[in-house]
């Protein structure tokens, strides 16, 4: 069924894709009326699942789902439980676990230095890999029990910016809405209807993931071979991951073959193996690239449609999903007359340039893994470093998000971080109060000057008297929507920029 000219929203989001379904339920938490229109009839394929569809989600993203009530439910999905690979559990003798990669390198998470985060606890989350298609099961499943309509086997095409509210054409119909995301991946329709900039680098390689079945597995060794034409990960019996460095030739360039898969493996093992079976196989590259801007008019992006990067060290989904939570509350305020649209300013200024990291970040791992010997003799160089305590908790620190500051304009060692999951006087947990997506001041105790700060926001702020400890001593903390700390006591502080902090986050001042 078309959707129909008289349907209204608040705001319409195009893709079903894990960041529009996220950003959708933010939307709907804060009370906005949320379509979300999605081009596949069917959300589920194979390559959503384990082995293909495993992503590793990074403690930022845990952190995200937690203060949602999400946890739960996605540990139920995770290949493996948060507390499996948590530091508190020893490992097995000689087992060396595993916090991620750069171009292959592995990071062990025993070398992490976690002591070192002075604006997180001793026992924050470290990653989890759980694959696509459970967490799109977790994030629909909060979608539809939110109330937010998702309309399916429906391709966004044309989008209009009438000024005061926009108009998208999809599946033959039309639709009003008061705002438009377009969460609608790499290839983003949106992007490109309501004219973004998107620039960046070409790719240098074609990456492939495929499950084959070899008549003579033995004659590879399994794990990684770095050649003069590329990279080969084997991991038996039959899963292989290869880069040929062809500057991107093979991606989408036709169907992928046996024979082209077993070519491609012949050339980079040295061996002459037969691929008897091809399984599911994809490709991508490392082609980078980031959109000018990521608000136009009423027209905003977030996740793949305003990056692209290759997976090395499996970032894009996380950058996505922070997105979304950077976006979700400050939109609905906007969108539903509560703040001024200046209040999606920041939005910008605190995501575009996490993706511009990011994508340099990932750049570094191609320049690494190139097939010559200046860059196989940096690569021996950074395996050397991130053997080292000092380096495992450098790339631990970007991989994982946890460095990730926004410059608030307060040098409190707190603000502008993901606020720590405080254990409070009264039992609860600091993310508990998050649930409900309001932003919540700890007052600390017994503040007289918070408390009257906060006394003309109380509608809009969770508030509540109670103390944590916590080794940087913090008495009060407000802490918006999205987890991040706004503003924070300290000693000789009092109540300073608390008024400010409550004007800009809480009113959109
Ligand atoms: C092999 C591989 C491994 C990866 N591993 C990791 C990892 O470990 N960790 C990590 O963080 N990231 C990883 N990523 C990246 C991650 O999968 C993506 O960044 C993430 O899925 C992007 O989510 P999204 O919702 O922005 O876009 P998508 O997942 O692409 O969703 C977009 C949705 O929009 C829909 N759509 C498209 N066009 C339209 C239209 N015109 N109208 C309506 N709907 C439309 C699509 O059907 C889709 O459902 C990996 C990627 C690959 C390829």
């Amino acid at each position: 069924m078309p959707i129909t000219p008289s349907s209204y929203h608040d705001v319409v989001i195009a893709g079903a894709g894990p960041v529009g379904l996220f950003l959708a339920a933010e939307l709907r938490l804060a009370g906005c009326s949320v379509l979300v229109i999605e081009q596949a009839p069917d959300p589920d394929t194979a390559a959503k699942h384990a082995p293909f569809g495993l992503r590793g989600l990074s403690p930022a993203t845990i952190e995200t789902f937690d203060r949602r009530g999400l946890l739960a439910a996605l540990e139920r999905r995770a290949a493996a439980p948060v507390a499996a690979v948590a530091s508190s559990v020893p490992a097995r003798p000689g087992e060396r676990r595993s916090g991620g990669h750069f171009a292959g390198i592995d990071l062990v998470l025993d070398h992490v230095d976690r002591a070192r985060w002075h604006h997180r606890l001793p026992d924050a989350a470290v990653p989890i890999a759980v694959d696509l298609a459970g967490i799109e099961a977790v994030l629909l499943a909060r979608a539809l029990e939110l109330g937010v309509t998702i309309r399916r086997g429906l391709a966004v095409s044309a989008v209009d910016d009438a000024g005061d509210h926009v108009r998208v054409r999809a599946g033959g119909g039309e639709v009003r809405a008061g705002w438009l995301v377009g969460c609608d991946g790499g290839r983003s329709v949106v992007r490109k209807a309501a004219g973004f900039g998107f620039t960046g680098t070409d790719p240098e390689f074609t990456g492939y993931f495929a499950e084959v079945t070899l008549t003579e597995p033995d004659r590879i060794t399994p794990g990684q071979h770095d050649t003069a034409a590329g990279t080969l990960l084997y991991a038996p019996p039959g899963i292989v991951r290869m880069a040929v460095f062809d500057g991107g030739a093979h991606h989408r360039a036709g169907p992928i073959t046996r024979d082209h898969i077993q070519a491609v493996l012949r050339r980079l093992s040295g061996a002459d193996v037969i691929v008897s079976a091809l399984g599911l196989a994809t490709t991508w590259t490392d082609r980078a690239c980031l959109a000018s801007s990521y608000r136009r008019g009423r027209v905003l992006l977030a996740g793949d449609a305003a990056h692209i990067h290759s997976p090395l060290g499996g970032q894009g989904l996380n950058l996505g999903l922070g997105d979304a939570s950077n976006l979700g509350w400050k939109l609905a305020r906007v969108a539903l007359g509560v703040a001024a649209p200046r209040l999606l300013d920041s939005y910008e200024r605190e995501r575009r340039p996490v993706a511009a990291q990011i994508l340099d970040w990932s750049r570094a791992q191609v320049a690494i893994m190139r097939p010559s010997p200046g860059a196989r003799a940096l690569r021996a160089v950074v395996a050397d470093l991130i053997a080292t305590r000092d380096g495992a908790t450098y790339v631990a620190e970007r991989v994982w998000g946890v460095g990730l500051r926004y410059d608030l304009g307060d040098d409190h060692p707190l603000v502008g971080y993901s606020a720590p999951d405080l254990t409070l006087d009264d039992g609860t947990r600091l993310n508990d109060h998050l649930r409900d997506g309001r932003p919540v001041l700890l007052d600390g105790g017994d503040d007289a000057a918070v408390r009257r700060e906060v006394a003309p926001y109380r509608d809009r702020v969770t508030c509540f008297a109670a103390r944590a400890d916590h080794p940087l001593g913090c008495g009060a903390l407000l802490v918006r929507p999205d987890g991040i700390v706004a503003w924070a006591s300290g000693e000789a502080r009092g109540a300073a920029g608390l008024a400010s902090a409550l004007s800009r986050w809480v009113s959109g001042g």
